[in-house]
């Protein structure tokens, strides 16, 4: 019997307001423990909320990027547990009336187009934040817990996916994707390593062909696309072993070990009726207008497919190139610039940054946030080229330099003496020489093998370290060997 794998993922993102969401505490990470905190925030008796407007429109324009209908009429609630991050005992979400629903994010995998269904996008607020002894920090034998406060409060929107996902990878594109959206769309400083993108991943197994399905884990508060995939491979085989050994799976909430690279069980899955939901009554519901929806989707940034297809448009891009280009924000900025400094040939531009930068930025395993070069740097090399100072092979060299020094690309061509030759006496003796020292080749050349003229050259550039002008040489060895 083979299995297939069901995945649903409910994405934590926090947005990226000044203050926190019913309170104006500063949202700033890295502070010292409980410093951004207020009444409000950490729960104190008669405190009261009050919605942050700036994050109701942060949660409404990446819910009309992702394709969402917006509520006219959404409210909040609480969902009640008691945990020691969450001093109010309660959390302010949404439950019946989230704020917006029926979604969807398409995305290409396995050179196909997919598309995962949203079901609902809610705001939320964040909880604290506990370090535990072996979180490090704390000495290990303290055998203590610590609780910092400064991110409770921190406006989240929760994106609640339909099971539509298949496998790991799968999810990894899916969640690539939705990132590079609420990228454009601003709402996010979208840090990884800062918390600021967390995932519940639901996963659960049936046999291939059945149409039904079957009972799911939980994984709660997966925290890189990499542990996403490996605890959705791991968890997958795990039930699968668990149901050909006859056994059945539990509906529960397992945790992801990064370390040992398994799950473990938590607790048995607690049910919506367990929080006891009921409309927080210190917060008034939300009457959202369509003007004010309009007025949000009028000034949303452009998105990531209307971008793939500009560059199509404008620069004659191939769909695929721009899509790779506008599939990273910073990488499509530092192509645009590059291209508007370099308005001549746009194509040229995309393939120095699809081809050079990607592969030296993967062999760094460099962010896309800090790229080595500036587009500046870009357009001058291109420019030498132009000009005749130096080949389209030294400009590999000169661009490699650039982006190991970030020395601009005239300095590294005059400190390493890079400048072509296209000096016609200079090269006219290497050729001499080239000539003398390859009879054999000479003979097939002068015999009608023209493929021999490419290995002439090539001892010509190899003569010259590669500073020879191609097509100056081409012409005078024809000229030489005729
Ligand atoms: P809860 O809020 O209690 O976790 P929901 O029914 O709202 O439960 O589902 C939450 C997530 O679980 C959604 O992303 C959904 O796609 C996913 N999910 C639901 N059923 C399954 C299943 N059988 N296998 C995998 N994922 C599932
Ligand atoms: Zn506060
Ligand atoms: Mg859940």
């Amino acid at each position: 019997m083979t299995w297939e794998t069901i995945i649903g993922l409910e994405v934590h993102v926090e947005l990226k307001t000044e203050s926190k969401i019913f309170c104006n505490c500063s949202t700033r990470f890295g502070g010292e423990p409980n410093t951004q905190v207020c009444p409000v925030c950490l729960g104190l008796p008669g405190a009261l909320p009050v919605l942050n407007q700036q994050a109701l429109e942060f949660a409404t324009r990446a819910a009309l990027a992702l394709n969402c209908q917006i509520a006219g009429y959404s409210k909040f609630d609480r969902k009640n547990y008691f945990y020691p991050d969450l001093p109010k005992a309660y959390q302010i979400s949404q439950y019946d009336l989230p704020l917006a629903e029926h979604g969807h994010v398409d995305f290409i995998f396995g050179g196909e187009p997919r598309r995962v269904r949203i079901r609902r996008i809610h705001l939320e607020e964040d909880a604290g934040k506990l370090l535990h002894s072996e979180d490090g920090g704390l000495s290990a034998d303290a055998n203590v817990s610590l609780v910092d406060f400064n991110r409770s409060g921190v406006p989240l929107i929760e994106i609640v996916s339909e099971p539509d996902l298949r496998s790991g990878e799968e999810a990894r594109a899916y969640l690539n994707r939705l990132k590079t959206i609420l990228a454009y769309a601003d709402v996010s400083h979208l840090k990884m390593e800062e918390g600021n993108l967390r995932a519940d991943v639901n996963v659960s197994v049936r046999p291939t062909g059945s149409t039904e399905f079957g009972t799911r884990t939980e994984m709660k508060n997966v925290s890189s696309f990499r542990a996403v995939v490996r605890g959705i491979e791991y968890e997958a085989e795990r039930q699968v072993k668990v149901l050909d050994e006859g056994g059945s799976i539990r509906q529960e909430t397992r945790q992801w070990n990064e370390t040992k690279g398994v799950t473990i069980a938590l607790r048995s899955k607690e049910e919506a009726h367990d929080y006891r939901y009921f409309p927080d009554p210190d917060l008034p519901a939300l009457d959202i207008s369509r003007d004010f929806v309009e007025g949000v989707r009028a000034n949303l940034p452009e998105l990531p497919d209307a971008r793939q297809a500009r560059y199509v448009r404008d620069y004659g891009l191939r769909d695929v190139d721009a899509g790779i280009l506008t599939s990273d924000l910073s990488l499509a900025a530092f192509f645009e610039e590059a291209a508007g400094l370099y308005p001549k040939d746009p194509k040229a531009v995309a393939n120095w940054v699809l081809g050079d930068l990607l592969r030296i930025m993967n062999a760094r395993a460099a962010e896309s946030d800090e790229i080595p070069i500036t587009p500046k740097q870009l357009a001058d090399t291109l420019m030498l080229i132009d000009r005749g100072t130096i080949s389209g092979k030294i400009a590999k060299t000169v661009f490699e330099e650039t982006m190991a020094t970030g020395k601009d690309p005239e300095v590294i061509v005059k400190e390493k003496g890079l400048v072509q030759i296209s000096d016609t006496s200079e090269l006219e003796k290497v050729i001499a020489d080239v000539i003398a020292a390859n009879p054999q080749p000479v003979a097939d050349f002068r015999s009608g093998k023209e493929t021999a003229l490419g290995f002439l050259v090539g001892q010509v550039m190899k003569a010259t370290r590669g500073k020879a002008n191609p097509g100056i040489v081409n012409e005078l060895l024809m000229k030489a060997l005729k």
